[in-house]
């Protein structure tokens, strides 16, 4: 078989638990498969090499070729990752090569800090599996159209394993993580959080694209699209985790699978926009070509002609979405920017949503039975979100997580 394992950055914490990593890859191949390795920076990495950067760039957020400098910082605490790995591997006596981004040529679109995944050339990977040994790569990082090093956005390795599995035809690719394996509820939130066996990879997407950061989302669509099994599982033992399948059967008698809540995004309200056509495009036009994602958007009724428009984006565009609408402001005719960051979106998802009524009308009374305010609401086939204020996050997690008998 061919398995790509995936570590991420506690499971590369320090030297010891390299080398536990080392030895794991090495009875992988002792059983005779042949392994591709992604690892994550060293635990807290790549926050200290953020930091480091940011407090360099004196002159507002990091843009244009200070971004592309960002890129070539922080890509680096993965390749300390996937040289110190290497060499644990050799010094347990199994042959192994450390091949960066650019080296195995994982092509990326230019977008520097949250670049794409184009193509993988899997030549140069194959050539080093056949050759008798284990390949290394560090996660998260590629190389852009014009050669630059470009990242994948914060969780980008789980996207590097799964982009590596789709080009070899990987026959599994494992996440290896500090849990053991997608739970109900982040385990380190709610403490009655229950291990999920089986999970559709619908419902992975969802989750993952509501803050559970077990697997980056990008990762997740690229597994769906090339029907990659993912197996997310503890690096600290052996026991089975979750596997993240095309959906079956069985899997839709439960109406909600899981809880999430995302605390990373921010509000933006543009107050008393005028109620003319085209004014919603004149906004987000701008935001689309800044490569701004906008999530949640809520529109008020009009009242004497004008608006107030809501929207939220993630907190790491909030200086560049301010920057933007406030160039706007004049011309759209708007009165005021405000901005606030003390939310969080909190979900139910569930595939067995398409077929039960009333989801919907339990989450908002069991948020109201909490005392729970609600700020803006927005649903899918499979999904409820609500954004609160963030102070209530976790207490709105536990009580959701309780009242649709998730609780282990
Ligand atoms: P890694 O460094 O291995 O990539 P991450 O920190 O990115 O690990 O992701 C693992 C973390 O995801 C867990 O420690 C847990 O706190 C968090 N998490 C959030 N939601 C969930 C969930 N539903 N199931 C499992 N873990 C979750
Ligand atoms: N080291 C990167 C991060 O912390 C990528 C990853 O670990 O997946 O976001
Ligand atoms: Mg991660």
């Amino acid at each position: 078989m061919l398995i790509v394992q995936k570590y991420g950055g506690t499971s590369v914490g320090n030297l010891e638990r390299i080398q536990n990593v080392a030895r794991r890859v090495a009875e992988t191949r002792r059983q005779g498969h042949d392994v591709v390795v992604v690892v994550s920076a060293i635990g807290g990495e790549t926050d200290r090499l953020l930091k480091l950067g940011a407090d360099m760039i004196q002159h507002g957020s990091p843009r244009g070729s200070q971004q592309r400098e960002m890129d070539v910082l922080v890509s680096t605490g993965e390749q300390v990752s996937a040289a110190l790995l290497s060499m644990a591997l050799h010094d347990l006596g199994v042959e192994a090569c450390s091949l960066m981004g650019h080296q195995v040529r994982i092509v990326t679109d230019a977008a520097h800090t949250k670049a794409r995944i184009a193509s993988i050339d899997a030549t140069k990977l194959r050539a080093v599996l056949d050759s008798g040994k284990v390949a290394v790569v560090p996660g998260f990082q590629g190389v852009g159209p014009s050669g630059d090093i470009t990242t994948l956005g914060r969780g980008g390795s789980d996207t590097t394993a799964v982009a590596l599995a789709a080009a070899t035809q990987a026959d599994v690719c494992e996440i290896y993580t500090d849990v053991d394996g997608v739970f109900t509820a982040d385990p380190n939130v709610v403490k009655t959080a229950r291990k999920i066996d089986r999970i559709s990879f619908e419902e992975m997407l969802e989750l993952a694209s509501l803050g559970a950061k077990v697997l980056q989302i990008r990762s997740v669509e690229l597994a769906m699209k090339n029907r990659v099994p993912l197996h997310v599982r503890s690096s600290f033992h052996s026991g089975e985790g979750t596997w993240v399948t095309d959906e079956e059967k069985n899997m839709e008698s439960v109406v909600v699978t899981g809880v999430a809540a995302d605390r990373n995004e921010v509000k933006v309200t543009v107050r008393s926009l005028p109620d003319n056509p085209g004014m919603v495009a004149k906004l987000f036009e701008p935001l689309a070509e800044a490569n701004v994602s906008v999530d949640m958007i809520i529109q008020n009724v009009a009242e004497d002609r004008t608006t107030d428009l809501t929207f939220t984006v993630n907190a790491t565009d909030l200086d560049r979405t301010v920057e933007i609408v406030e160039g706007l402001k004049a011309d759209l005719g708007a009165t005021e920017i405000l901005s606030d960051d003390r939310v969080a979106k909190v979900s139910v998802v569930g595939l067995g949503m398409r077929t039960h009524a009333g989801v919907a009308s339990k989450v908002f009374r069991i948020l109201a039975n909490e005392g729970v305010n609600i700020a803006a609401i927005s649903t899918s086939e499979i999904k409820v979100s609500v954004l609160i204020h963030s102070k209530y996050s976790e207490l709105a997690l536990r009580a959701l997580h309780e009242g649709f008998g998730l609780a282990g």
